[in-house]
């Protein structure tokens, strides 16, 4: 099967019981049991542990990416929570240097009071890499493209150097999506998303994924997620089943749109930067070419004075985009930042990995292009 045909019909099947087409949200906590310990249908005893709506989603999600297990969670962040769940005091994980602001802040004021011990590198020294990892690292993580400075890294190398240490890889999928990068294919093992974005893609639910390939390492995960049980909701999951029906559709307007949008910024001249793996003056561009079929629509910018006023006063301005924290839902938004999504990490550190006053981050909706162009040219007049 293709991946515009598993969206729709990828590890689905009607409703045995009346056929309906969608899954019904089987919003119940608990299931019958003929004689104790024997439920009417044995894949189902209480909610934490499987739920009918879930399990249609966690199918989905484990064909989109290619995998063979998928766990649905009730947020992106419980998702990486459950992962980090597999490690203990004295374990060191290495991390890309540009994260998402609530990953960056679960593993340095969360995780790191447990004794797990953090790196945070350059992904795209594999050098440095090579040099972090000992024989206490047990974990690389890294998002690609990064949020929200459009970092990439190379998946299939650094799988390489995760394969020979025997360290788990986990790819952080948000912003590409299994439309345009499929990290399981290129050597990760997990694949991680904030459903909550390009998944559910209509900014109406807070959710969040886990896929992986390997059956062993899907059976732990779902144990420490039944075992400390941060679910999906019946509802929210099948508002997420729901928005990957279209997944393929929205993903390519994001796309045409945010390339768009970053070669109109690219000519402003009041824009000196414009962050985007399509454009040829891109650093990743090479690294995107190779490992994602398309270039997404978020696209961050800076300002030729550098200041934070023009910043703010943009933000002001725009009338189609919504100034919001969030992403990856039809509608395009705008966001800043160093006071919204970015503001939990330390002003030095912010400042030394490009995050600067300036910077403005665009999630690219599917609306018409013409008035997403006319919407900027006049904020930033
Ligand atoms: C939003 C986001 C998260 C966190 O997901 P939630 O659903 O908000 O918990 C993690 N990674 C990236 C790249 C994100 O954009």
């Amino acid at each position: 099967m293709k991946f515009n045909t598993k969206v729709i019909h990828g590890g689905q099947q009607h409703d045995p019981s009346t056929g309906a087409v969608m899954p019904p949200v089987y919003q119940t906590s608990t299931f019958a049991q003929t004689s104790p310990g024997q439920p009417i249908n044995p894949d189902y005893e209480y909610s934490r542990a499987a739920n009918p709506t879930r399990t249609a989603l966690e199918n989905a999600l484990a064909s989109i990416e290619n995998g063979t297990r998928g766990l649905a969670f009730s947020s992106g962040l419980a998702a990486t929570d459950c992962v980090l769940r597999s490690f203990k005091a004295g374990d060191e994980i290495i991390a890309m240097d540009d994260l998402y602001g609530g990953t960056y802040r679960m593993f340095t004021r969360i995780y790191n009071n447990y004794g797990i011990i953090f790196h945070f590198v350059d992904m795209n020294n594999l050098e440095k890499l090579k040099e972090v990892i000992n024989e206490n690292t047990k974990l690389v993580w890294v998002e690609t493209p990064t949020n929200p400075l459009m970092k990439l890294a190379d998946i299939q190398e650094i799988a390489k150097i995760t394969k020979q240490n025997k360290i788990l890889f986990a790819v952080d999928n948000t912003f590409a999506t299994p439309y345009l990068q499929k990290p399981l294919d290129l050597g990760a093992d997990i694949v991680m998303h904030s459903a909550t974005k390009y998944l559910g893609g209509h900014s109406d639910v807070i959710a969040g994924a886990l896929i992986v390939k390997d059956e062993a390492l899907g059976e732990q995960l779902h144990f420490q997620q039944f075992a400390t049980g941060a679910i999906l909701g019946p509802m929210d999951s099948f508002l997420v089943l729901r928005g990957i029906k279209t997944l393929h559709l929205r993903v390519e307007r994001h796309c045409q749109n945010g390339g768009k949008v970053a070669e109109f910024l690219d000519k402003h001249p009041k824009v000196k930067t414009v962050y985007y793996p399509g454009l040829r003056s891109h650093p990743f561009h090479e690294i995107a070419k190779k490992q994602m079929s398309g270039f997404g629509g978020m696209v961050s910018f800076s300002f030729v004075s550098g200041k934070k006023e023009d910043a703010v006063a943009f933000l002001e301005k725009i009338k189609v985009f919504t100034l919001a924290e969030s992403l990856g839902g039809v509608e395009s938004l705008a966001n800043y930042p160093v006071l919204m999504t970015h503001a939990s990490i330390p002003e030095d550190k912010r400042i030394a990995i490009g995050i600067t006053d300036d910077l403005v981050r665009l999630s690219v909706g599917v609306e018409d292009i013409e008035d997403l162009l006319e919407d900027l040219e006049q904020a930033l007049a």
